[in-house]
C-alpha cells in the first residue's frame, strides 16, 4: 500500500493500548529490514529520520525507497521525520511523500516552543501531513543536541495542557517523563505519576523516546498509560554494526559484500520483529 498517515495509527493504538514502534532507519537495507519484519507480524510500523540521515541520502531517494518498500508489504507503513528545529527541512520532507514530521522546540522557552510550532503545525496540517511536537527536555543526545541527564526536565502537566490547545489536530505529543536518548547510564527513571497526569489531561497520543535498554515491563507501562508510538534508534544503529562485525568475526577472509548485507539485515529485522512483538501491535495492522 501506499505510504501511511501515522495519526490514524496512533489514534488506533491510543485507544486498543498497544504500541508503535518507530525505528530510526539507517540505509535503504535497514528500511527493508524494518518494513519486512513489520510485514512478517502484521504490525503497523512507523520508519522515521533523522535530520543527519537525510543530509547522507537526499530527501528524494529515502521518499522513493520508503515508497517502493511500503507497496511491496499490506502492512501500514508511515514516513515520518524525527526531531527538527528547521522548517525548510519539514516542507522539503513533506514534499519528498513523508507523511509525518516532529518539530522539536523542546530547548526553547514555552511561549517561543508553542510560537514556533505554530508555524510547522501550519505547514504540516496544510498538507494533510501529522505533526509531532515536544515539550520539556529529554536527556541523552539526539544527532547533534546533547542534554546532560541532570538538565533533562520533566514536562508540566499544565503546560502540556495549555500547549495542546494551540494543537488540536497534532498527531503525536513527545513530554519528557524521564526516558533519554543513547545508552542509559544508570536505571531510567521513568516518570509513571507525570506520565498519568499528561495523558488523564490531553488526550493525544504520547511518543515514548529514548526507549533503547527500556525494560519490557517499562515498555508496558508506559504503553499502557497511553504512548503510542515507542521510538528505537540506538539499538537498530547497534543491530546494524552487530550484524556486520559478527559476520567478520566469524569469517575473517569473507571479501564478497553480499553476505554481510544479508547478515545485517537478518539481525536488525530479528530486532525490528522483537520489539513488535513487545509492544503489542502485532496483528494490528
Ligand atoms: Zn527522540
Amino acid at each position: 500500500m501506499s505510504i501511511a498517515y501515522m495519526k490514524p495509527m496512533l489514534k488506533k493504538a491510543q485507544s486498543e493500548k498497544y504500541g508503535i514502534a518507530a525505528f530510526n532507519m539507517i540505509d535503504y537495507n535497514s528500511a527493508r529490514a524494518v518494513v519486512d519484519g513489520a510485514q512478517e507480524l502484521n504490525a503497523p510500523i512507523i520508519i522515521q529520520l533523522s535530520v543527519k540521515t537525510i543530509k547522507i541520502w537526499g530527501f528524494k531517494p529515502i521518499g522513493d525507497w520508503v515508497r517502493s518498500l511500503s507497496e511491496s508489504v499490506d502492512v501500514p507503513v508511515a514516513l515520518h521525520l524525527d526531531h527538527c528545529k528547521d522548517l525548510d527541512v519539514i516542507q522539503r520532507c513533506i514534499d519528498a511523500g513523508w507523511t509525518s514530521v516532529m518539530f522539536d522546540g523542546s530547548s526553547l522557552p514555552f511561549q517561543e516552543n508553542i510560537r514556533q510550532t505554530k508555524l510547522a503545525y501550519d505547514i504540516a496540517t496544510s498538507a494533510g501531513v501529522g505533526l509531532e511536537a515536544e515539550i520539556g527536555a529529554i536527556g541523552g543526545t539526539e544527532d547533534d543536541k546533547f542534554v546532560a541527564e541532570d538538565d533533562a526536565i520533566l514536562a508540566v502537566v499544565d503546560e502540556c495542557v495549555e500547549f495542546c490547545q494551540y494543537f488540536p489536530d497534532l498527531a503525536v505529543f513527545a513530554p519528557a517523563i524521564g526516558t533519554a536518548h543513547g545508552v542509559y547510564k544508570g536505571e531510567p527513571k521513568i516518570a509513571y505519576g507525570r506520565l498519568a497526569e499528561i495523558t488523564s489531561a490531553v488526550d493525544i497520543p504520547i511518543a515514548l523516546h529514548g526507549g533503547t535498554g527500556l525494560a519490557a515491563d517499562q515498555f508496558s507501562r508506559c504503553i499502557s498509560s497511553g504512548c503510542a508510538k515507542v521510538n528505537i534508534s540506538t539499538m537498530h544503529k547497534l543491530q546494524f554494526i552487530q550484524g556486520f562485525t559478527e559476520l567478520k568475526d566469524q569469517k575473517p577472509n569473507l571479501g564478497e559484500p553480499i553476505p554481510f548485507i544479508e547478515a545485517q539485515y537478518e539481525h536488525m529485522k530479528t530486532g525490528v520483529k522483537n520489539m513488535i512483538a513487545l509492544f503489542g501491535s502485532q496483528g494490528k495492522a
